[in-house]
């Protein structure tokens, strides 16, 4: 299944490949066994591969010693890591372009570039009990008080929250009628994790829930000029969106692989697995979806790179994580049915994937909430324009 890539992003797909073939995928059952984490060792070294390798610098501008990578090489990269489990492929920090815009150059020197570095790892807090998916409700507050802001508010599902060095703290500012991210170092006094719930994978990360309760930060932490709002979390969005579109087409293309040679193997009734029309039809669906999945993705990824329209940018991120993560969860349902029950075996991908894929249609926003988007950006703009 070709699409036309430039040499530069054939060559950081082989890269990401290779990766994901050597250092990755032979860790995924122990990982499984282990509720996610590896030996230190091996988590050490698949982190110093990645940095070393230029992962941890290729959405970081030239200017700052960065790899300043099209979109198009970076989905090349993110879909093949996405062809692992347990989320491995998360073992290095990840800077976007959108914090170097985003940030003082203080807070680049601080928190931005020891990330390039591998030497800190961020969380997001930005998703509240109450107000869920919409996020513009959040509850959160920062109030000046002299030289220091003071934080209070309750953080759901902070991802690698129990890994990382500090947060991304998303709250509004009463005073200002404003909001604003705030960068939170992890262990600040009144910063309390209060629950550490499980979730259906098995993965080193957590996703933690934390109480602010009066957490001090210099003014300084507060990241953007006043009006920012929420534009920076919507450029996250953005990335993150992507990039979802990206690993889910990995997992896909793993599933349909590992599913076509087992079905190539297995002998029922006397003939192949894949000489029944029942299984063929599973597995060219999920060849045909997967391939308008690839062509949607690395589009929404090449429009990036021309500089397209923002609006009808943000729409087609939306688009991709909505098609495509529900394409991936299609191709695992069918993965398990062709494996039958070794399909539902822990050691078996199609069974892990299976459930991690699932989350890919809830956070980053919901399906529902890509819907709206897209609609609303039809309603407004037209078709055309979107
Ligand atoms: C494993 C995991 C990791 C996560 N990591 C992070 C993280 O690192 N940082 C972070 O800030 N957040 C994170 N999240 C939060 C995630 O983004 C939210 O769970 C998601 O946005 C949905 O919010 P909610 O769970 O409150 O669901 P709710 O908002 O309660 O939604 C419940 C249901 O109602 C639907 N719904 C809600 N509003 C509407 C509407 N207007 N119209 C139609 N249907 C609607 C939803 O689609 C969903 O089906 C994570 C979540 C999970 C599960």
């Amino acid at each position: 299944m070709r699409i036309e890539l430039s040499d530069s992003a054939v060559k950081w797909q082989a890269i990401a490949r290779a990766y994901a073939d050597e250092y990755l995928q032979p860790h995924e059952v122990e990982a499984e066994l282990s509720d996610g984490v590896l030996p230190d060792e091996i988590t050490r070294r698949n982190k110093q591969r990645a940095i070393d390798l230029g992962f941890t610098a290729i959405d970081v501008p030239k200017a700052y010693g960065g790899l300043e990578l099209p979109l198009v090489e970076q989905v090349a990269i993110w879909e093949q890591l996405g062809r692992v489990t347990n989320a491995l492929s998360w073992c290095f920090p990840e800077p976007q372009t959108w914090m170097f815009e985003a940030c003082s150059e203080q807070q680049i020197e601080n928190f931005i570039l020891p990330m390039m570095r591998g030497e800190l790892k961020d969380c997001y807090a930005i998703t509240e009990s109450g107000p869920g998916s919409d996020v513009a409700a959040i509850e959160a507050t920062a109030k000046q008080s002299g030289s220091s802001y003071v934080l209070n508010g309750e953080k759901w599902y902070v991802t690698s929250g129990n890994l990382a060095d500090f947060f991304w703290f998303q709250a509004k500012l009463p005073e200002e009628n404003d909001e604003a991210l705030f960068l939170v170092d992890q262990g600040s006094d009144g910063v309390e994790v209060i629950a550490t719930p499980k979730f259906s994978h098995s993965y080193a990360a957590h996703h933690p829930t934390y109480r602010f309760t009066d957490v001090e930060v210099p003014l300084e932490r507060r990241v953007g000029k006043p009006g920012d709002g929420m534009a920076f979390t919507h450029s996250w969005f953005r990335h993150e969106r992507l990039m979802i579109g990206a690993r889910c087409c990995g997992a896909a293309a793993r599933l349909i692989e590992e599913a076509t040679r087992f079905a190539n193997g297995r002998i029922v009734d006397g003939a192949s697995l894949s000489e029944k029309q029942a299984i063929q039809f599973m597995l060219a669906d999920s060849a045909t979806e997967l391939w308008a999945s690839r062509l949607m993705t690395y589009e929404a990824a090449a429009a990036s790179d021309r500089g397209e329209d923002l609006k009808a940018l943000h729409n087609r991120c939306s688009m991709v994580k909505l098609f495509v993560s529900e394409m991936a969860n299609r191709v695992a349902d069918r993965a398990v049915q062709v494996f039958g029950g070794r399909g539902y075996m822990r050691e078996n991908v199609a069974e892990r994937f299976f459930r991690e894929l699932r989350v890919d249609r809830i956070w980053e926003g919901t399906s529902e909430i890509q819907r709206l988007i897209i609609a609303r950006n039809l309603l407004k703009r037209g078709l055309d324009n979107m």
